[in-house]
């Protein structure tokens, strides 16, 4: 036996699955799948095959030609769930599973009317990573094995589903239902498996690139995200020709837990993003830039992610730099460096999970999760840039691209790559020191522009009186707020306060990255004007990125304490699984 993933029950020496066959019934009743999966194996196997599965409810399990074959589901382990042992008969081609998924099944949230835009209809969607696709599917759960996948997928009549896959057909059934069927014929690690159910509209915002919502937000999804094919276009100019023929989004209801998931041909997306100035996309500049870094070359398992969110952090704000100047992207890059701090302090004492190259047997990696793979991985990748120079580095990942596309790799293989094509690069900027020691190396690139410079002696300067001049207030571009609200000082006074939203009107901005920074500070000053905003925005957004610092700030006050436990108490049933555990983390720091 050889695991290779510490996440997975998947057997190395066992054969893996090519492609799956999958038949969903969606009951939103019930608020379960009634699934069937065919793992298909593009050979003849047979002998013990080791699946993995999560609160799920085994039916039975057939290998067509054959019959029943017997089958086992181990003791639960907390976070690996159950392995599914079947023992398959000599000259097995496909082997097929019935299952229901079961009640707490991570990776599904099942949304009432009343927590959509709508309020008309029910809502599902789907967020396999980091390791919940066991939970909706029986499967081998890691990014080792890829799969092409075709789906059916049952739902009730006026409701749409999507996948991370193209559509191939729908029409209604005899029982009054409809059924929508899928196919992505391209190899996909399980974490990409996705699918959304609800009352969904569309627009076309390219011949290659469409967005879906609710009906009654398509329209400010359309104009807030117009400029996607521009980032294709430019994302293609660095990467080569985009590699999953559409890139479709979709815009899901505010309890979705992050600010993206980069599923293919159907980036999932938060409605905090409608910003309704086009100011906040760069996350799906970000999302887009997966469609390479990721979901083409992709981490081998979850002690490796930095390959796919460094990558991605890099190759994000190298788009923004093409799209808006240099000083856009060193404006990304400060709120960059302020979220690599903020999760280099929450891991002080566990400085093993600020390392790249991670060691997480035993570890949940939804509990390891922080900006550190991100922004540590991204100065890294933009270390190795500057070492070798633009040029050469845009060649270099051309060919990373080629030599590893549609497969999964390790540290060690990307550090024995870029040793091969960059001889002596990562020796030189230290790269050890990002892959296996804690914090930010001293060495790691700074990236400076005068607004940036400009912003920041204004912001530390706050404590001496220095006040932005009524021209900067009126003319800052939203990123130029939000750095400069992350550089104030974290303890203002009430007085502070009150000039801060006298003169920025900061209570009632739409750009949640703006709102949830000033909303944070005053939950630190315990300035109670806020607090009904503070609600308001809690009760509504489960985005985790809001509900750390926001849940973090309000524990500093006794009657913070008091409204963060009551607002939790309220919105906690309509926040997602993963955003409700980090909120019950914080609030078990809190001191009284
Ligand atoms: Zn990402």
């Amino acid at each position: 036996m050889r695991r290779p993933d510490p996440h997975s029950y998947y057997d190395a020496s066992q054969p893996k699955a090519r492609r799956l066959r999958l038949r969903l019934g969606v009951d939103f009743a019930a608020k379960r799948i009634e699934g069937e999966v065919i793992l298909e194996f593009g050979q003849e196997i047979g002998g013990a095959l080791h699946l993995d599965s999560k609160g799920l409810e085994i039916l039975s399990v057939q290998v067509p030609g054959h019959g029943p074959v017997p089958w086992d589901l181990d003791a639960a382990d907390a976070i690996l769930g159950q392995r599914l042992c079947l023992d398959l008969p000599p000259g097995t081609f496909e082997v097929a599973i019935s299952y229901r998924t079961g009640a707490e099944a991570m990776a599904l949230q099942w949304l009432e009317p009343e927590q959509t835009e709508g309020k008309l209809a029910p809502y599902l969607f789907s967020q396999c990573q980091q390791i919940h696709a066991r939970t909706m599917v029986p499967c081998q759960d890691t990014p080792v094995v890829r799969v092409a996948y075709q789906a059916e997928v049952t739902v009730p009549e006026g409701l749409t589903a999507v996948m991370s896959a193209g559509p191939a057909g729908d029409e209604a059934t005899a029982d009054g239902r409809h059924v929508f069927r899928f196919t992505m014929p391209q190899p996909i690690p399980s974490y990409l498996l996705a699918l959304a159910v609800g009352r969904l509209a569309c627009r076309d915002l390219s011949p290659r690139a469409r967005v879906w919502a609710e009906p009654e937000l398509v329209e400010a999804a359309a104009w807030e995200f117009a400029g996607v094919e521009d980032m294709i276009t430019k994302a293609e100019g660095l990467f080569g020709p985009y590699p999953w023929d559409r890139y479709d989004m979709l815009v899901l209801p505010p309890s979705f837990p992050y600010g993206g998931m980069e599923n293919p041909r159907m980036t999932f997306l938060t409605p905090t993003l409608l910003a309704g100035d086009r100011s906040l996309v760069d996350v799906v500049a970000h999302e887009l830039a997966h469609s390479w870094t990721g979901n083409l070359v992709t981490n081998a398992s979850m002690e490796h992610f930095w390959l796919n969110e460094g990558f991605t952090v890099w190759a994000e704000r190298r788009i923004l730099r093409i799209l808006h100047g240099d000083d856009a992207a060193a404006l990304g890059w400060a709120m960059g460096q302020k979220a690599l701090e903020d999760s280099l302090a929450r891991f002080k004492s566990e400085p093993h999970l600020t390392v790249l190259r991670m060691h997480l047997a035993g570890i949940d990696p939804d509990d390891a999760f922080s900006s550190i793979p991100y922004e540590k991985g991204a100065r890294l990748v933009a270390a190795l840039e500057r070492e070798v120079g633009e040029e050469r580095f845009l060649r270099f990942i051309r060919d990373y691209m080629d030599a590893f596309r549609f497969t999964s790799i390790t540290t060690e293989q990307f550090c024995s790559f870029v040793e091969a094509k960059l001889p002596g690069a990562l020796e030189t900027v230290n790269a050890r020191a990002y892959l296996d020691q804690p914090g930010l190396p001293d060495t790691s690139p700074e990236f400076r522009s005068v607004q940036l410079d400009t912003l920041s002696v204004l912001a530390e300067r706050w404590v001496e009186g220095a006040r932005p001049s009524t021209h900067q207030i009126g003319s800052w571009k939203p990123a130029e707020l939000q750095v400069y609200l992350q550089k104030l000082p974290r303890s203002l006074s009430q007085a502070d306060c009150a000039w801060l939203d006298g003169h920025f009107q900061l209570m009632g901005r739409g750009n949640h990255e703006i709102l949830v920074e000033w909303l944070t500070l005053a939950a630190a000053a315990d300035y109670e004007p806020a607090f009904p905003r503070i609600r308001e925005v809690l009760l509504r957004v489960g985005r985790m990125k809001y509900l750390r610092p926001l849940y973090g700030a309000l524990g500093q006050h006794p009657r913070g304490r008091v409204l963060a436990r009551a607002i939790f108490a309220a919105a906690s049933p309509g926040y997602h699984g993963l955003s409700r555990r980090v909120v019950q983390s914080i609030l078990a720091t809190y001191p009284d």
